[in-house]
């Protein structure tokens, strides 16, 4: 159903970096997509916010990469002390936000009406949010992943949602940075899911992209990327090393 969608691989490089190291990965990706592009996929990289803009100056005029911030705040502006609003985002060149990871919802506390708010927020300023959406692993062991994604769907797709303005990323708790991913077949079971609860929810919820986060390697991509309705990858730890998230690119169907 969703085979004729685009790939999309996203790089989250959470707070890691430097100003040296961010312009030395994009020059790297910049470098393979001149050399061996263009890449079968969209390619998003997340940098932290304080290195936004000079990712910005990187990427200006290069087709195929492009920005987002890694959160965003439901308000448009006003007093939230160390916060990014979604118009800040527009402004720096940012096409795509990540609302809801898993260490936000765990550091900060922000439940899915909160996710839900953010991704409303980043829709308004004419961003793509990316919604994260993912199960502990009490919650799998319990035998509950299924009924526990499938809510977290529910209850944080933003209003005014559609396949033009918004992503889900499965990303299960435990699989983030641990080395361990689900079988095919237990990803296969839960964009399933999330596939029925877009179907049920948007007219075009056939088109919303799902992505697949948690562990993601070049050694597992290809795997990973060929499981149905898979329509590509939230990238955290391999998006660090330009080739091994190049190599990531390249895995796409
Ligand atoms: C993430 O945090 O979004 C992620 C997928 O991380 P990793 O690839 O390192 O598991």
């Amino acid at each position: 159903m969703t085979e004729s969608l685009r790939p999309l691989i996203a790089g989250n490089w959470k707070m890691n970096g430097s100003r040296a190291t961010t312009r030395d990965l994009l020059t790297a990706l910049r470098a393979s997509l001149r050399d061996s592009g263009p890449a079968p996929c969209d390619i998003v990289v997340c940098p932290p916010a304080p290195h936004l803009a000079l990712a910005a100056m990187e990427t200006e005029a290069v087709s195929g990469i492009q920005l987002g911030g890694q959160d965003c705040h439901t308000a448009t502006s006003g007093a939230h002390t160390g916060d990014v609003s979604a118009a800040m985002l527009v402004d720096l060149g940012c096409a795509y936000v990540i609302v809801g990871h898993s260490e936000r919802r765990a550091d900060h506390g922000e439940d899915s009406a909160t996710v839900k708010a953010k991704g409303q927020a980043a829709i308004a300023a004419g961003l793509t949010a990316i919604v994260c959406v993912g199960e502990t692993l009490g919650e799998r062991d319990a035998g509950r992943a299924v009924d526990v994604v499938g809510a977290q769907v529910e209850a944080s797709l933003p209003g005014g949602a559609n396949a033009g303005n918004t992503v889900i990323a499965y990303e299960p708790v435990w699989a983030i940075g641990t080395g361990r991913t689900p079988t095919g077949a237990e990803i296969g079971e839960i964009h399933a899911c999330v596939r029925a609860r877009l179907l049920g929810r948007l007219e075009d919820g056939d088109r919303v992209p799902i992505l697949y986060g948690g562990s993601v390697k070049p050694e597992n991509a290809a795997a990973i990327l060929s499981v149905p309705d898979v329509n590509g990858a939230l990238v955290g730890g391999a998006s660090l090393d330009a080739g091994d998230f190049w190599s990531i690119c390249q895995s796409c169907p």
